[in-house]
């Protein structure tokens, strides 16, 4: 393994000035910067710069009509947090299947952000409400909604002098969002397929607006299946919004056969996992 040289800014400000002056890998928790040393994803950093300092990528708060969350927040402090849990339970969820532990303590969100794994397992969660990634550089901050971070397999929008500053997660009243992630086991499993459904409806009887399905592990990228959405919006739980849904999922992600799964695998759960959750809010 390669051992970079490592600049260690205690600054937002000297951090933008350091990637303005050269390409620097950050390194956040380093639990996926690590395995990119081996060189074994894509050639190794050249250079590394440490944003573990940076207190202004800290933080969970609720800001406006909005949760935001600093790049640097770790999956415990998701789980740890009342803000999030009250709010978007999703969030908190999905930070409870991520790797165990360890990983936990030290993995972040920015990180799992701008790895741009297409089975990063937040990933479906912030396609799923709408979030946005706000990124900063010398330039300043611009936003980039989630649906357009995530442009290739392990491709984001972002210049090689940004960092993820913080992720913006609008508050929708009555909205809804589940989350489940099949992996081969329930700690340290990469997912197979992980999806969050999200959806507005003021009573249980009521149809679904603003549908939002963002899936990971069936496609280069994580995805939102918006031909799947368009079945669901405006229509009720029913069995029949179910078949059609699960039908219509089926056929519009793009899964690959790999050492964790097959094509086919990925398509059948997708379907019944999504049949399950429409089922499930239908409570029938
Ligand atoms: C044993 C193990 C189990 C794991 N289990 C899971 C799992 O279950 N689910 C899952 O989704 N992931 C899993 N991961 C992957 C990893 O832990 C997560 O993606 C984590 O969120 C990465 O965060 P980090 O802070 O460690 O990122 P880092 O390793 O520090 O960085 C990851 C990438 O993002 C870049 N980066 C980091 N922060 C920023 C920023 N603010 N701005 C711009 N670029 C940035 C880095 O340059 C690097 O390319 C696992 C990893 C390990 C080693």
């Amino acid at each position: 393994m390669i051992e970079p040289p490592l600049v260690s800014p205690t600054g937002l400000d000297e951090a933008y000035r350091l990637l303005a002056e050269a390409v620097h890998r950050p390194v956040a928790g380093g639990t996926d910067v690590l395995v990119q040393l081996a060189g074994e994803l894509g050639p190794p950093p050249e250079r590394l710069i440490d944003l573990w300092g940076l207190d202004e990528l800290r933080g969970i708060s609720l800001d406006g009509d909005a949760l935001t969350l600093g790049a640097l927040t770790t999956y415990t402090e998701i789980r740890r947090s009342a803000v999030c849990r009250d709010l978007v339970p999703a969030l908190v969820e999905a930070s409870a299947t991520i790797g165990a532990a360890q990983i936990q303590n030290r993995g972040t969100l920015g990180g799992n952000v701008a790895n741009a794994s297409p089975a990063g397992d937040m990933l479906p969660v912030l396609l799923a409400t709408d979030a946005v990634i706000v990124v900063g550089s010398v330039r300043g901050e611009r936003e980039v909604p989630a649906p357009s971070f995530w442009t290739g397999y392990r491709q984001t929008a972002l210049q090689p002098d940004e960092i993820v500053v913080r992720i913006r997660i609008p508050l929708i009243a009555d909205r809804q969002v589940r989350f489940r992630k099949i992996g081969t086991r329930r700690a340290q499993a990469i997912s197979k397929v992980v999806l969050a459904l999200s959806w507005v409806a003021e009573s249980p009887g009521v149809q679904w607006r603003m549908v939002r399905l963002g899936l990971g592990s069936v496609a280069e990228r994580p995805i939102r299946a918006t031909a799947t959405e368009a079945v669901l919006d405006g229509r009720l739980p029913t069995s029949d919004t179910a078949d059609t849904a699960s039908v219509r999922v089926a056929a519009e992600i793009e899964p690959i056969n790999d050492v964790r799964s097959t094509a086919d695998y990925r398509r059948a759960v997708t379907a019944r996992v999504l049949h399950r959750l429409i089922r499930e809010a239908g409570g029938w």
